[in-house]
């Protein structure tokens, strides 16, 4: 362990201007920094803790918009009715991410920048094998090696890796904005474009960069139009609880009466959905949000949009079964967001 020194950040702005120094890391609940300590991914010689911000832990409405503090817990924002009836995918995904008990320290401020569960990556110091993200230039060691729970959107030979966040997957959905704090201000990002696959990275020509994030930026927030749409979150894992996503779904559907033959029958008015852990980052169906309105809430009828949707896929030699096992997520995701079985 290296030694660093700690300090407390009073205001927002002082942690921002702490930032930008490089060598200094904010801590929120330390779930995810303390394991980069441990294991050699990060080693700043200063460490400024902003779990004193009260300011940033409020979760509330004004008018239609929903706002969450960057130090709410994933618990804290799971519980919360504003948040349960206004952005429902939103507080399934906090509540089916991690345990009880990382949960009550884990912030979505420090959720969105986790980074990949890749066993290559997360390795103890000194990694035993290639990897440009810890070691740029070195090589992909999963690339050769096991990579069935990696990409199938925008990987690039220099990185197969996936984002895991679940929140990550329904703010991207549910069209939230992350409010950020740098040196040149505040600013938004739209959480559809916070995270960076490995190709957008390469083609910005910072082919190891993971979100739109600037060094010295704080995350003070989120905020999301509160939506009346029936909403799910759906998370396929090896274990019912505390296991990271193989892959996820978070859905939005809104329907409408329509005459169908004769009848009147339940149609989709307003539909989005997005993808988790196939990409590094949260994977939005657009293709599919434009063709859904008009039809049935059925699987028959959701099953070939989805599939034109996802026919961009690229998997891995070990994991083209995820290509499949999206596909089922998403139409699950959207059967339950509009009530259906
Ligand atoms: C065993 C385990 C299982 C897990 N399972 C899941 C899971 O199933 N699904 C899932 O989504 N997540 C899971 N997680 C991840 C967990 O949710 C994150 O570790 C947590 O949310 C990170 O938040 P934190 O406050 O602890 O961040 P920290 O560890 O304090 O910080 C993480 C990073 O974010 C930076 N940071 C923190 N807050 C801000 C801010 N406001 N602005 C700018 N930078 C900031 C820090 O500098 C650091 O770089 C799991 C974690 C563990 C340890």
């Amino acid at each position: 362990m290296r030694d660093f020194a700690y300090a407390r950040a009073g205001t927002a702005e002082e942690a921002a201007g702490a930032l930008a120094d490089p060598r200094t890391s904010v801590i929120a609940g330390g779930t995810e920094l303390l394991n980069w300590f441990r294991l050699g991914i990060a080693a700043p010689d200063r460490v400024v803790d902003i779990g004193g911000l009260d300011e940033l832990r409020r979760i509330d409405r004004d008018g239609d918009e929903l706002r969450i503090g960057a130090l709410a817990t994933l618990n804290e924002i799971g519980e919360h009715p504003l948040v349960t009836q206004a952005a429902g995918a939103l507080a399934s995904a906090c509540l089916q991410a991690a345990s009880a008990q990382i949960r009550n320290r884990a912030t979505i401020g420090g959720n969105v920048l986790q980074r990949t569960r890749c066993p290559y990556f997360r390795a103890e110091e000194p990694l035993p094998w290639p990897c440009n993200k810890r070691d740029p230039g070195s090589g992909c060691a999963s690339l050769a090696g096991r990579h069935e729970r990696q990409a199938i959107f925008g990987w690039t030979r220099d990185c197969v890796a996936v984002q895991p966040s679940d929140p990550a997957v329904a703010l991207a959905m549910l069209d939230a904005q992350a409010d950020v704090l740098g040196p040149a201000g505040p600013r938004t990002i739209p959480m559809r474009e916070f995270h960076l696959t490995q190709r957008e990275a390469a083609e910005a020509g910072q082919p190891m960069r993971e979100t739109r994030l600037e060094p010295g930026e704080l995350i003070t927030g989120y905020r999301l139009p509160a939506s009346s749409d029936g909403q799910a979150y759906v998370k396929v894992r090896e274990r019912a609880s505390y296991e990271y996503a193989i892959v996820s779904a978070a859905a939005a559907v809104r329907l409408e009466e329509a005459r169908a033959a004769g009848a009147r029958e339940q149609r989709i008015a307003a539909a989005r959905v997005a993808l988790g852990s196939v990409a590094q980052r949260p994977w939005r169906l657009a293709a599919a949000e434009a063709e859904l309105p008009g039809l049935p809430l059925t699987r028959e009828a959701l099953i070939p949009v989805i599939e034109r949707a996802m026919a961009d896929a690229v998997p891995l030699p070990q994991n083209g079964f995820k290509v499949l096992m999206a596909r089922n997520a998403a139409v699950r995701a959207l059967l339950a967001a509009g009530g259906a079985r």
